[in-house]
């Protein structure tokens, strides 16, 4: 007979805590973490013996964020020759930019389209989820499904003689239900749609519908059928209501949203991700001339609007998850987003609780995004109090994921 000796576990000593889902931190804590998992969460914490103490006093741990919207494989700063590059070459680049994303405390990370005939963001979620390499978990849309023209059609950066396939598109409920089924024949977690146009792609509007209501229904039936969520990219206050109507899981940046989106939004539980900083990153571009000509038109006519959208999300009792855009501006500011949730009006303790209890909800994952016993151990921490001075959430020191220790502070000299 043989006897394995399992894993002695950690003992996590956290100076403060946030459990993911509270409206406020809960004080001293500690947690043994076991084979992977949260196994005790109290005070004082059984030791069992050659477990490890990891002293995080100072510190305020909280479980491992979730950015519920970024693109591991698309790159806005040089996107016209990034999208030429080789599947390949895109999926090495966001594995790379996915693990130092990990390392500023994001555990999880929804990846909502490539713009890629093939598949490299299910490839990436694939072979970390069986340890061939490591980093954050993953939960995958592989494509951008709109129609011919719409903000998904990025072949419109290329003359059409070049026929580039790096667009998925479809124009009848038919070829939706026909795309949305190769999406899940391949391995997509969700199915992500646009049904306004956007801001960054060139002959499209954010302000009208790119599907009339039978397509996007054909969209959510048919998602609804194989049990896949779906995440609509959106702008107009129409697009908004089309998508809930529709049943779609989540609003993505609802640009335009107005209140009877928003009242529509709260009673049907449709959650909002609604990308705050992504528009600072935009003001930003546009006030140093770094737009092009069609984008800074759509944004300057468009951003009090935004703003006060951002405003009237914050002050509402919708559900709002944390989703940054990532890829179309750079990983490693990612974390600014907690700040402009609460300049545009959430409480951190609800900006904390969108990059955990909330994306966890959204992403139908009740392992993650809190801790308590049974949940998967993603922690991490930060020192000080993050519901204090939000901008401590930039700070994150301490990482782990799936039990492991990916990053610890330095001890003291
Ligand atoms: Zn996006």
């Amino acid at each position: 007979m043989t006897v394995t000796l399992g894993d002695p576990g950690s003992v996590i000593v956290c100076g403060d805590h946030f459990d993911g889902s509270a409206d406020a931190l809960g004080g001293p804590i500690e947690i043994l973490v076991k084979d992977a998992e949260i196994a005790q969460l109290a005070p004082a914490v059984s030791r069992p013996p050659g477990a490890r103490v990891i002293d995080l006093g100072g510190h305020t741990v909280t479980p491992g964020f979730i950015d519920c919207h970024v693109h591991l494989t698309m790159d806005a700063s040089q996107l016209s020759t990034q999208l030429l590059d080789s599947t390949a070459t895109k999926a090495l680049v966001g594995l790379r930019l996915a693990n130092d994303y990990l390392d500023q405390g994001f555990t999880t990370l929804r990846d909502l389209g490539s713009a890629d005939p093939e598949w490299p963001t299910i490839d990436l979620r694939n072979a970390i989820a069986a340890g061939t390499v490591e980093g954050p978990r993953l939960v995958v849309a592989a494509h951008l499904i709109g129609s011919t023209g719409s903000h998904a059609d990025v072949s419109s950066l290329y003359p059409p003689r070049w026929n580039l396939p790096i667009a998925v598109l479809a124009d009848s409920p038919d070829a939706i239900r026909s795309q949305v089924r190769r999406e899940h024949k391949y391995g997509s977690d969700w199915i992500k749609t646009t049904n306004t146009g956007g801001y960054f792609s060139p002959g499209d509007d954010p302000a009208r519908l790119t599907w009339f209501d039978h397509e996007m229904q054909a969209l959510c039936d048919t998602a609804a059928q194989l049990g896949l969520a779906v995440a609509v990219h959106t702008g107009a206050a129409a697009g908004c209501k089309q998508a809930i109507a529709c049943g779609a899981r989540s609003l993505e940046h609802a640009y335009l949203i107005d209140d009877e989106a928003i009242a529509m939004a709260e009673d049907a539980g449709t959650f909002i991700v609604p990308t705050m900083q992504m528009t600072q990153e935009d003001l930003l571009a546009l006030g140093q001339g770094q737009l092009t000509p069609y984008t800074a038109a759509k944004i300057e006519r468009d951003a009090q609007q935004i703003i006060e959208a951002q405003r009237r999300i914050a002050a509402s009792r919708t559900k709002i998850a944390f989703g940054t855009d990532c890829g179309m501006f750079p990983f490693s500011h990612g974390a600014l987003e907690f700040q402009a949730m609460v300049a545009a009006g959430l409480n951190p303790a609800r900006a904390l609780r969108a990059a955990t209890g909330t994306a966890a909800e959204l992403l139908g994952r009740n392992d993650i995004g809190t801790l308590k016993p049974g949940a998967v151990a993603d922690i991490i921490a930060m020192p000080g109090d993050p519901i204090d001075d939000i901008t401590l959430t930039t700070g994150v020191d301490f990482v782990m994921i799936g039990g492991q220790v990916r990053r610890q502070p330095a001890p003291p000299p």
